[in-house]
């Protein structure tokens, strides 16, 4: 009898090799799948997940192991809900899941990512959030073809409370710089209610007037950011 060409992945067996080649399976699919952005990603939150869970474990898993793990796709959707979220350090998220105990069923939704950000901006740096800015300024210069110099009074308000809720744009700029107290005062009053849903005042001023020098040094920066 004729050699039987097997596909490694599935076990499933062919008479003809351009069959075999033609063949896709789910666990093929997801050996393709490995330079895709989601899967990195993915792959990536699913080692520092397993670290934290397994301290001592000396080997690190394959790729290939991690397309045979029960947790494959919850980790990929992570990575898509990263990449399209434009979530802030990724590494961070997937250490304030675990670390927090959260559900792999709430990993998608809404609150988890906005208390993260609440975290995270807490920690972050004047000069980071500031950095932070300077780069979505540019994006969406790019984007609109705009000058990106005239971000603070171009810039849709509907879009920026997305921005603020997804912490995108920082607490330290919209509350510390007199750019970011011009974006805000072009909120109307609902907009006004929600973004300060998303941002703990009191908190945050108190923050502010205690970095002082730095936030002198980041209006400094925007200062410098003239429009033409
Ligand atoms: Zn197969």
């Amino acid at each position: 009898m004729k050699d039987q060409l097997e596909c490694r992945f599935c076990n499933k067996t062919f008479q003809k090799e351009s069959t075999l080649v033609a063949h896709m399976c789910e666990p093929k699919r997801r050996i393709l799948a490995e330079n895709d952005k989601a899967n990195r990603i993915g792959y990536n939150a699913w080692l520092i997940f397993r670290r934290l869970i397994t301290p001592n474990a000396k080997k690190t898993p394959s790729y290939e192991d991690f397309t045979k793990n029960k947790y494959y796709t919850t980790f990929v959707k992570l990575g898509k809900r990263i990449i399209d979220l434009h979530i802030p350090e990724p590494d961070n998220f997937v250490k304030y899941l675990v670390m927090n105990s959260v559900k792999f069923s709430n990993w998608g939704k809404d609150f988890v990512y906005e208390m993260y950000i609440r975290e995270m901006t807490k920690k972050e740096t004047v000069q980071r959030a500031a950095e932070r800015t300077v780069l979505l300024m540019q994006q969406w210069g790019m984007d609109q073809q705009q000058d990106w110099k005239t971000f603070w009074t171009n810039v849709n308000t509907t879009q920026s409370l997305h921005w603020i809720r997804v912490g995108r744009l920082s607490p330290w700029v919209l509350l510390g710089t007199e750019q970011g107290k011009s974006l805000l005062d072009r909120f109307d009053q609902h907009q006004l209610q929600e973004a300060t849903g998303y941002i703990e005042l009191d908190p945050w001023r108190i923050r502010i007037a205690r970095n002082k020098r730095d936030c002198e040094w980041m209006q400094d920066v925007f200062n410098q950011i003239k429009e033409q």
